[in-house]
């Protein structure tokens, strides 16, 4: 066992055992969600202009199983790992679509653009920009509303496969964000060639911006470098005002975090947009 010798092992250690289990459970409950379209919805978290007009929203998966949240980040490794993704991925798209569909009442005269996070696995199908162009056709969805997140370890794994998805879709308007930003290893050159429209940048750097150093120097460079390519920035995990505060006096545009709000089922969502436009 030389290349495949950690996945080898990964299965014959003992204290493995257990969680490999409770994967497998977890698979067979998320494909049984799936199959009946239960316990799976998509929340929304708006994001802020500087003056606090909703901008935006971030789509963000919730799958209730036995009367319990599973986080994303539990889950969703699992389907990646299992090839759920695919499956998961075409009902998150699906789901994408109808609520941009659902919204657009609410959405006259106002900028707007609604982010689906992509994984890797489900980028690499083959007929993934299909797929995408497809629901928003069948939805009539305006072009320029939906907005793909992708992290940059996607962006550079396989760069034909990835520009040509990219240019096809942003034909019909579709937008690009880099999720996470500053936490894999981009270079300026390489962004400078891809068909994108944000960045985000990564809550880990924007929690701690007021006390450590480092993290304030690599969110202004963000943000500067933004600049440089005519990208729009968006910082994402802001919980107080003193970050936000920061964050405007490092140029940032738009902002995204719990000192807004935390993510909201639909009608909820719906809500607090019609109160914005009242103000
Ligand atoms: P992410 O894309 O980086 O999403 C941001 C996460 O930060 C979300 O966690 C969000 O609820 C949380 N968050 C938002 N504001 C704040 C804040 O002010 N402070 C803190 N501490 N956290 C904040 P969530 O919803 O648990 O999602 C976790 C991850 O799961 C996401 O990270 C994303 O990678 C993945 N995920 C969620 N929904 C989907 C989906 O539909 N498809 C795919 N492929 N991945 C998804
Ligand atoms: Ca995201
Ligand atoms: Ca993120
Ligand atoms: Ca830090």
């Amino acid at each position: 066992a030389k290349d495949d010798g950690r996945n080898t092992l990964r299965f014959f250690v003992p204290e493995m055992q257990a969680s490999l289990a409770q994967r497998m459970d977890m698979e067979r409950q998320l494909r049984g969600a799936l199959e009946a379209n239960e316990g799976l919805e998509l929340y929304l978290q708006p994001q802020y202009t500087e003056q606090n007009v909703i901008c935006g929203a971030e789509l963000l998966l919730r799958w209730e199983n036995n009367g319990k949240f599973v986080p994303p980040d539990v889950f969703i490794p699992v389907a990646e790992d299992s090839g759920l993704i695919y499956q998961l991925g075409d009902w998150v798209i699906e789901s994408a679509c109808h609520i941009g569909a659902r919204l657009q009442d609410d959405l006259v005269d106002r900028e707007f653009s609604l982010a689906i996070n992509v994984s890797p696995r489900q980028f690499r199908q083959k007929n993934f920009s299909e797929k995408v162009l497809e629901a928003i056709e069948n939805h009539h969805l305006p072009r320029g509303l939906i907005e793909l997140e992708l992290t940059e370890g996607l962006l550079i794994e396989d760069v034909d496969d990835t520009v040509s998805k990219m240019l096809a879709l942003r034909e019909s308007g579709v937008r690009f964000s880099i999720d996470d930003f500053g936490t894999g290893y981009s270079s300026l050159r390489y962004l400078k060639s891809l068909p994108l429209d944000k960045l985000k940048v990564d809550q880990s750097f924007v929690r701690d911006v007021l006390t450590d150093s480092g993290d304030a120097s690599i969110v202004r460079a963000i943000v500067s470098m933004a600049r440089t390519l005519e990208l729009e920035v968006i910082a994402e995990g802001v919980e107080t005002e003193p970050v936000r505060d920061f964050l405007i006096s490092a140029d940032c545009m738009r902002f995204q975090g719990y000192l807004y709000s935390r993510p909201l089922p639909l009608n909820e969502f719906r809500k607090l947009l019609n109160n914005d436009r009242d103000r």
